[in-house]
C-alpha cells in the first residue's frame, strides 16, 4: 500500500481487490445471472468514478438513484448501460436522459403517459417497477400488466423488464419476502421479459428471488445485508478501511471526567488516547462508551463523547501506545456493521456519511 502522496491524517482506505473479490461472490452466489452494481450515493460513499471503474469490466450495468450521478458517469467516459433507479419526474429530463443513453425505472402510471406524449430520437430503456409489499415506489399489482403494454406501445419507450424491490430480506426468516415474490410471480405472470428482484439480501439469501437480473449494492462492498450479520461470514471482504491516528496519550487519574459532559469518569489512573477523528468526518457522534477501535491492531474501548474532531479511547490494555500510532475505525479487522451497532445504526448510513474532509486512497494490495 502506497501512501507517499497522502498526508491526511484521517482517511478512507479503498481496496479495490476487495471489491473485486465481493464481485465473485455476486458471481458464485447468482450464477450466469446480468449484474446491475448499485452504485448510488458515491457507491454507498466508497467513490462513484473509482467504484464504476472499478466494477464495468464485470458487470453488465450499472444502478445509480440521481441524474446528477448517471451524468458525472458518462461525462468521465463511463458507456456501460445506467438505470436511473428513480427514474424521472417530469418531461423536461427526458432530453438529457435519451441524449446520455440512460435507462430509466417507471413506477408511475402518470410515468408512461409523459413517455406517450414524449417523442425522441432515440428510445429510453425501460425498467418498470412493480409494487409487491415494500410500499415505496411501484405500479400496483393489479396494473402491472396493462402499464407494461401501454409501454409496449410507447414509441419513445423500449421495454427491457420488470422489476420489484424486497422489503423485508435482511431477515432470513421473515415469510414476507415469499410472500412478495409470489406476489410479483402472479402479477407479471401474463408477461414475458427479463425479471429483475435481488437485492443483496435476496442474492445471499433468496435463491427464489435471482429472476434474470440482480442487483447488489451493500455486499460489493463487503458489508453483510443481514441484520446482525457481518460480512465475514458471507466470505466478503470490506472495502473501505476508515483509519486516523493518535493525537494524544494522556495519563488521567482516578476520577478525572474526559470529553463534554464529563459523562465518563476514570474508575483509576489510566492512559487515555485522543484519536483524531471525530463526528466531523463521519464517525457516528451516538457510537457509546464501549464501541470498538483498532489501536495497533488492537481493540480499545471509545470512552466518552465523540466530538466532532476527536475521539477519546481506553488505553489500559494497551500502556505502550504512543502518539502517532495508527488507529482504525472501521473496515480490516473491524467490521462496520460492529461499529453500527454501537450507534444503533446501520452500516450503510455509516459507509455514505464519510466527511468530505476524509481523505480517499486506494489501496492495490491484493488479497
Ligand atoms: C439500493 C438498491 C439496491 C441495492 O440494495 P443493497 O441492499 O445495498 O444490496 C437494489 N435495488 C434497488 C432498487 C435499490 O434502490
Amino acid at each position: 500500500m502506497s501512501l507517499q502522496n497522502s498526508c491526511a491524517i484521517t482517511q478512507a482506505r479503498i481496496d479495490l481487490a476487495a471489491l473485486r473479490h465481493n464481485l465473485r461472490r455476486v458471481r458464485e452466489a447468482a450464477a450466469g445471472k446480468h449484474i446491475m452494481a448499485i452504485i448510488k450515493a458515491d457507491a454507498y460513499g466508497h467513490g462513484l468514478l473509482r467504484i464504476a471503474r472499478a466494477l464495468s469490466p464485470g458487470v453488465d450495468g450499472l444502478g445509480v438513484a440521481r441524474l446528477e450521478e448517471a451524468v458525472r458517469l458518462r461525462d468521465a467516459g463511463i458507456t456501460h448501460p445506467i438505470t436511473l433507479l428513480e427514474g424521472f419526474l417530469e418531461a423536461a429530463e427526458l432530453a438529457v436522459i435519451s441524449e446520455r443513453r440512460l435507462n430509466v425505472v417507471v413506477h408511475r402510471s402518470d410515468q408512461i403517459a409523459i413517455l406517450a406524449q414524449t417523442s425522441l430520437a432515440q428510445p429510453l430503456g425501460v425498467w418498470l417497477k412493480v409494487d409487491t409489499g415494500m410500499h415505496r415506489l411501484g405500479i400496483a399489482p393489479a396494473e402491472a400488466e396493462s402499464a407494461w403494454r401501454r409501454l409496449q406501445s410507447c414509441p419513445a419507450a423500449e421495454p427491457l423488464g420488470l422489476m420489484t424491490h424486497l422489503a423485508n430480506a435482511d431477515d432470513r426468516s421473515d415469510a414476507y419476502t415469499l410472500q412478495q415474490l409470489q406476489c410479483f410471480n402472479q402479477a407479471t405472470a401474463a408477461i414475458s421479459a427479463p425479471r429483475s428482484i435481488a437485492n443483496s439480501a435476496g442474492i445471499l439469501g433468496w435463491p427464489a428471488s435471482h429472476a434474470d437480473s440482480v442487483r447488489p449494492g451493500v455486499m460489493l462492498y463487503g458489508v453483510s445485508p443481514f441484520s446482525g450479520g457481518i460480512g465475514e461470514q458471507e466470505k466478503l471482504q470490506p472495502v473501505m478501511t476508515l483509519c486516523s491516528r493518535l493525537i494524544a496519550v494522556n495519563s488521567l487519574h482516578k476520577g478525572d471526567a474526559v470529553g463534554y459532559g464529563g459523562s465518563w469518569v476514570c474508575p483509576e489512573d489510566m492512559p487515555v488516547g485522543v484519536v483524531a477523528a471525530g463526528y466531523g468526518d463521519g464517525y457516528p457522534r451516538h457510537a457509546e462508551s464501549g464501541t470498538p477501535l483498532l489501536v495497533n491492531g488492537r481493540r480499545v474501548p471509545l470512552i466518552g463523547r465523540v466530538s466532532m474532531d476527536m475521539i477519546t479511547v481506553d488505553l489500559r490494555s494497551q500502556p505502550q501506545a504512543r502518539v502517532g500510532d495508527p488507529v482504525v475505525l472501521w473496515g480490516k479487522g473491524l467490521p462496520v456493521e460492529e461499529i453500527a451497532r454501537y450507534a444503533s445504526t446501520i452500516p450503510y448510513e455509516l459507509l455514505c456519511g464519510v466527511a468530505r474532509r476524509v481523505e480517499f486512497v486506494e489501496v492495490h494490495a491484493d488479497g
